[in-house]
């Protein structure tokens, strides 16, 4: 099917409101790592896909960084990996723990069974501006940028598009299929009437940066000790730091003031005492209120929900975008049939749920413990993070030891391309390659 839009007159009684209808066959809200690939995997299987994005453009500092060996493994799938890493980027192969008593490896990748046992940090709008590009190639993709979702449309208790703004008026998305890919704030969930089951992470996050220097060590640490958790991660010229509170603390910190946030930053990696003037006010300290939640159901006739708009992630690990991936990837390989043959049922709708639900909440339960048992209790009184003396003796064992560098690199249930060939290429769908246009 090719892209259509049409420009239709509507005249509610007693308005002279004109409104663009946009139609495709799906419909994608939010264009984050979960939207961006669902729409280049589905534009690729040569369904008419259009992507709504708030922004003007996907510079956002801060957000999921982090490529994991089972991302990279898919653009490989996606023959898009040499492209990708043609991007500056900076790679991690293990992750260290500094504690008082010395330091300890957490996740050791490179012993891992892969062609990328590494984690490849790249600022997250590089990636998506990679893969919209990848998928303009399509001309059956679309991405409307600036164009805000409000409300969706329901006719028969069946989700058939969306209401959005966009800077030249209001507009309205007619597809099959609707998917709300809008991250963890998500409103749609609400709106269809879907259910959150919530949790409470015990901490909240500080990410700032300070300059690398000639010399600096060149691994990703995470520092536990004297009441603080810090995660330090090598970006190539500067530092990226996490900087764990306790959840709520935010203004207490704040009141404390910068200089005493300095010199805490200072006294727990002495490395870099010597540059935490660079923070100069707190503008350049952004606070990220870790949330952990999933949706009961992720899905209502029309509508599936994916990424963090299905279940936000707390950011241990590094996982939430691999993770919004992963259900991009499983959704395209679900849907594309369906949605080709314009026939999608809520068992396809559940099918999704079915292949994404164990692996999210298996990570999740994981990351809870983390931060209860490693995190939140290196800021407590007693400074230092605790392991049940069952646990230390399990950690000795090799595969348990491998577990963490495991979980890290591929989750529980890895994701691959269905199609390694775009059907187009195998004459099944009529697909415009346009080489020409990136
Ligand atoms: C400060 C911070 C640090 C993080 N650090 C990490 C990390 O180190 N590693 C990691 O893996 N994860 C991290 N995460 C989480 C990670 O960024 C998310 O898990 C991941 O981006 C989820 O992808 P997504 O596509 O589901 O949602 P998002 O990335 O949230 O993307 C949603 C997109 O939808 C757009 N949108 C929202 N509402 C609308 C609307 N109404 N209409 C149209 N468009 C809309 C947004 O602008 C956005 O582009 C971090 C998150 C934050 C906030």
């Amino acid at each position: 099917m090719t892209p259509e839009a049409r420009k239709v007159e509507r005249r509610p009684a007693g308005t002279e409101e004109f409104r663009d209808e946009q139609r495709a066959t799906c419909c994608v809200i939010g264009c984050g790592p979960a939207g961006a690939m669902l729409g280049l995997m589905l534009a690729r299987e040569g369904i008419d896909v259009l992507v709504l994005e708030k922004h003007v453009d996907f510079l956002r500092d801060f957000r999921g960084d982090t490529l994991h060996p089972s991302t990279m493994q898919i653009m490989d799938e996606l023959g898009l990996v040499d492209g990708l890493l043609d991007l500056e980027h900076t790679k991690a192969l293990r992750i260290e723990a500094r504690l008082p008593g010395g330091a300890i490896t957490v996740a050791d990748l490179s012993r891992l069974k892969t062609r990328y046992p590494y984690i490849t940090f790249m600022p997250q709008w590089d990636f998506l501006d990679y893969v919209t590009g990848e998928a303009k190639r399509y001309p059956n993709f679309r991405l409307e940028m600036e164009a805000e979702a409000k409300e969706l449309i329901l006719e028969d208790g069946i989700v058939s598009g969306v209401r959005y703004e966009t800077s030249e008026g209001p507009r309205e998305a007619r597809a099959l299929l609707t998917v709300a890919a809008d991250g963890r704030s998500s409103p749609f969930r609400e709106q269809a009437s879907l259910k959150m089951v919530r949790t409470s992470p015990p901490i909240d996050v500080l990410w700032f940066k300070l300059s690398r220097h000639d010399g600096d060590p060149k691994d990703t640490f995470g520092y536990a000790g004297g009441g603080r958790f810090m995660a330090v991660i090598n970006r190539g010229e500067y530092w990226q730091i996490a900087y764990a509170i306790r959840k709520g603390d935010y203004q207490k910190v704040r009141a404390d003031g910068l200089e005493a946030f300095r010199r805490s930053v200072g006294e727990t990696i002495p490395d870099l005492a010597d540059r935490t003037e660079e923070l100069q006010d707190w503008e350049a300290v952004k606070l990220l209120s870790v949330q952990a939640d999933r949706l009961r159901r992720w899905h209502r006739p029309g509508l599936l929900c994916i990424g963090d708009a299905a279940h936000a992630m707390s950011p241990v690990g590094g996982v939430g975008i691999n993770l919004a991936i992963a259900d991009a990837v499983a959704a395209a390989n679900i849907l594309a049939g369906p949605l080709r043959e314009r026939r999608v049922r809520s068992r396809d709708l559940m099918a999704v749920q079915l292949r994404r639900e164990l692996p999210t909440r298996a990570i999740q339960a994981f990351q809870s413990v983390a931060q209860r048992r490693v995190i939140s209790s290196s800021l407590g009184p007693d400074g230092g993070p605790s392991l049940p003396a069952p646990a230390r003796a399990l950690l000795r064992l090799r595969p348990v030891r491998d577990l963490p560098a495991r979980i890290i690199a591929f989750g529980i249930w890895p994701e691959h391309v269905k199609h390694r060939e775009p059907p187009g290429r195998s004459g099944r769908t009529p697909l415009a390659r346009e080489e020409s246009v990136k």
